[in-house]
C-alpha cells in the first residue's frame, strides 16, 4: 500500500542493550539514576557488561520526498457552523493549528506563520511570550478561539482568554480558581461574556452548575442559573441572540443576550453537531449508535442514516465526512495484559449517507507503522488532520512508550487520489 511505502525504514545500526527499546531522553526513570539497582538485582543499563549488548536495528522514519501543489475547487463550509473542541480550526480559507507554538497555515502556499511574531522570542515564561501557556481546553468559535492559559507557575492563576483570529490578539476573559471545573461553554457577545462553571457548594455539599454573565466593561458577574444536574452550555451568538444547549433534554435553546433565562427550544441534538445556516437546521451524531440526525424543531429529530462504529463527523456545504471503527490493534502491555487500540476508516458521503467513498483506512500489522489521524477538517479538495504514527511490534512494551510513537504535525490527504502530503513543523 502506498501509505506504507512512505515509511522508509532506515537501517541505522546502533549498539543498544538487547532488552531495551531505544531509550528516550525526556522522562527520568529510576534506572537512569546513577548507582540505582532494581529489585531483581539487575544492574543499570549503563553498567551492563559490553558482551550483553548486541546490535539492534533502529527504525527511523524520514519525511518522504514530496512536492507541494494545490488544486482549486472542492468543498466549501460557508453555511456550516459547529462548536468543536479540537486543535485544528479552519477560518476564512486558513488553518489554525494549536500545536506548540500555535501556527496559522496557508493551504494554498504551504506557508506556516507562528502566532508569536517576535523572531527573537523563545516562547517561554522568561521571554514574556504572549502565547506562553495557552493551548488546551480550547473552543473554536467562528472568527475567534476560547483558550485556557495554564498556570505558568504557582504565582499565576489559570485564565480563560479570547483569541481574535483576524489580528491574533488575546483578551483575558476571567480567572479560574482551583475549585472550578470549566466546560468550554463560553460565548462573547459584544461586551457580554457568558460562561458555565462547575463549583463546589459547601452548604449543599454538592457540585453546582452555574450559568454566568459577565459585563466586560464593569467586571460585574451575575449567576443566572444554578443547579446540581441541569447544565446550560452557551454555544454561540448570532447578533444579539445566544444559543445554548442543555444536558438533560438534549435541546438547543435561543435567548436574548440581555434576558438569558427567557429561553425557547429550537432543535434537538444528540452528540456533536453542525448548524446548517442555509437550511436552518442542526445535524448531529449519536456516537453510541452511529446515527446522523437532522433537526428543524425541538420535536424528535429525523434519523437520516446509520453507520456502525461511526463516532465523529464533519460537515461541509456539500458532504458529510466521518470516521468509523472497523477493528482493533492489540498489543501486550508492560503488565502482560492485552491492550486495544481502535482502528478507523475515513469516509466521505452525501448528506443522506449515499455514495460513501473510502478516503483512508488505518492499517495494522505487526512490525509495521500504523498512521493514526486525529480529529480532522476538510477544506477544498483536501482533508487535514494532526497525525501520529505507532509501531506495533507485538512485544511487551517497556512501559516507557514514546519511542514507538512518532508525533508530528499535520497531514493533508487528497480526497480523490488519497495522496498524502506532510505539513511538517518549521
Ligand atoms: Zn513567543
Amino acid at each position: 500500500m502506498k501509505i506504507r511505502l512512505l515509511a522508509l525504514l532506515l537501517g541505522g545500526v546502533l549498539l543498544l542493550p538487547a532488552l531495551s527499546a531505544c531509550r528516550n531522553a525526556a522522562p527520568i526513570y529510576e534506572e537512569d539514576i546513577p548507582g540505582y539497582e532494581s529489585e531483581d538485582g539487575e544492574l543499570p543499563l549503563e553498567e551492563q557488561p559490553a558482551e550483553e549488548q548486541e546490535e539492534v536495528e533502529e527504525k527511523i522514519w524520514i519525511i518522504p520526498e514530496q512536492t507541494f501543489h494545490w488544486r482549486e475547487g472542492g468543498d466549501t463550509s460557508e453555511n456550516m457552523f459547529s462548536r468543536p473542541m479540537r486543535t485544528l480550526h479552519e477560518y476564512d480559507g486558513a488553518l489554525y493549528y494549536f500545536s506548540w507554538p500555535p501556527v496559522r497555515y496557508n493551504p494554498q502556499t504551504d506557508v506556516q506563520i507562528s502566532f508569536c511574531t517576535d523572531p527573537l522570542c523563545t516562547h517561554d515564561r522568561q521571554s514574556k511570550c504572549p502565547f506562553y501557556g495557552i493551548g488546551s481546553s480550547l473552543v473554536l468559535l467562528e472568527d475567534s478561539v476560547i483558550l485556557r492559559r495554564e498556570a505558568s507557575g504557582l504565582r499565576d492563576p489559570d485564565t480563560v482568554e479570547l483569541l481574535d483570529l483576524n489580528d491574533l490578539t488575546l483578551r483575558k476573559l476571567r480567572e479560574i480558581s482551583g475549585t472550578m471545573t470549566i466546560f468550554g461553554g463560553d460565548v462573547v457577545c459584544g461586551d457580554t461574556y457568558i460562561y458555565v462553571n462547575l463549583v463546589y457548594d459547601e452548604q449543599e455539599d454538592s457540585q453546582m452548575y452555574e450559568l454566568c454573565r459577565k459585563d466586560m466593561k464593569s467586571g460585574k458577574v451575575e449567576v443566572l442559573h444554578r443547579n446540581p444536574n441541569r447544565r446550560y452550555v452557551p454555544l454561540f451568538a448570532v447578533g444579539e441572540t445566544i444559543y445554548l444547549s442543555c444536558n438533560e433534554d438534549d435541546l438547543i435553546y435561543t435567548a436574548p443576550v440581555d434576558d438569558l433565562m427567557n429561553m425557547a427550544p429550537v432543535a434537538q441534538t444528540r452528540g456533536n453537531w453542525f448548524l446548517d445556516r442555509a437550511e436552518s437546521c442542526f445535524y448531529s451524531l449519536d456516537s453510541k449508535t452511529g446515527t446522523v440526525y437532522r433537526s428543524t424543531s425541538p420535536e424528535v429529530p429525523e434519523a437520516i442514516f446509520t453507520v456502525e462504529g461511526m463516532d465523529y463527523f464533519y460537515m461541509t456545504d456539500q458532504h458529510i465526512y466521518y470516521r468509523r471503527v472497523y477493528g482493533q490493534a492489540e498489543e501486550m502491555t508492560f503488565y502482560g495484559e492485552l491492550a486495544y487500540h481502535n482502528l478507523y476508516e475515513y469516509y466521505r458521503c452525501d448528506r443522506d449517507g449515499g455514495n460513501a467513498k473510502l478516503i483512508y483506512r488505518e492499517e495494522y500489522a505487526l512490525g509495521e507503522y500504523t498512521y493514526f489521524l486525529r480529529d480532522f477538517v476538510v477544506l477544498g479538495n483536501y482533508l487535514y488532520a494532526p497525525w501520529t504514527m505507532q509501531l506495533f511490534d507485538g512485544e511487551i512494551d517497556d512501559g516507557k512508550g514514546s519511542d514507538k510513537n512518532i508525533n508530528s504535525s499535520l497531514v493533508r490527504i487528497d480526497i480523490e487520489s488519497g495522496e498524502w502530503y506532510y505539513i511538517m513543523n518549521e
